[in-house]
């Protein structure tokens, strides 16, 4: 059964570039409502008991009926899992070590890398993500997908991603959804990233 994790910082440790309420409301209504609908969608299959990850590499092998509901729902829980520990109150500036020399290798610089991963995140019409994955031949991509679309049922591995949703801005930012893309760099935990990054991704 898929259940919502503690996030280790405060709601309101993220303002004020992510305020407290949106990720209250966030956390235990929007994720929460993934896991549910997850749990209910795989319930009485063979996929129940699952990791996240076994599921969203095999949707292919997801029964039709329910393979709408679970690349939407555990492609929910999954994501969210991922974004609580992207961010941190003590995030923000930019990645150093193996990570940093990857991203100048694959963008030239960071600037560039910065402003691609946010021109994915702004040209997302309507909700879904940007992501910065290792993809198949095991190189650094800027991404985007729709809805809750998991970069690994693309065959890539995750090491930045950020939520586009509505529902992850719109109550501080309302339809400025640029204005929180800039903010949000402030809190990108890079020392997560690095640590996904050393591992091949998430
Ligand atoms: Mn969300």
């Amino acid at each position: 059964m898929f259940t919502i994790p503690k996030i280790e910082y405060d709601y309101s440790a993220l303002e004020p570039h992510i305020d407290a309420q949106t990720m209250e409301i966030h956390h235990t209504k929007h994720h929460q409502a993934y896991c549910d609908n997850a749990n209910k969608a795989l319930a009485g299959t063979e996929w129940e008991g699952k990791t996240t990850h076994e599921i969203l590499t095999n949707l292919d092998k997801i029964p039709e009926d329910i393979r709408a509901a679970v690349q939407n729902n555990v492609g929910g829980v999954c994501n969210h899992e991922f974004f609580w520990l992207i961010m941190s109150p003590n995030g923000g500036g930019a990645p150093k070590g193996s990570l940093a020399s990857e991203i100048d290798k694959a963008f030239g610089n960071f600037e560039n890398f910065q402003a691609k991963f946010s021109a994915a995140a702004l040209s997302r019409f309507g909700s879904g993500w940007s992501w910065l994955v290792i993809n198949g031949n095991g190189e650094l991509e800027v991404i985007s997908t729709p809805n809750q679309n998991s970069p690994l049922s693309l065959g890539m591995k995750r090491v930045l991603g950020l939520d586009v949703w509505e529902h992850a801005y719109y109550l501080k930012y309302q339809n400025r959804r640029p204005d929180y893309v800039k903010a949000w760099w402030n809190v990108v935990n890079w020392d997560q990233a690095e640590e996904w990054f050393a591992k091949g991704g998430v």
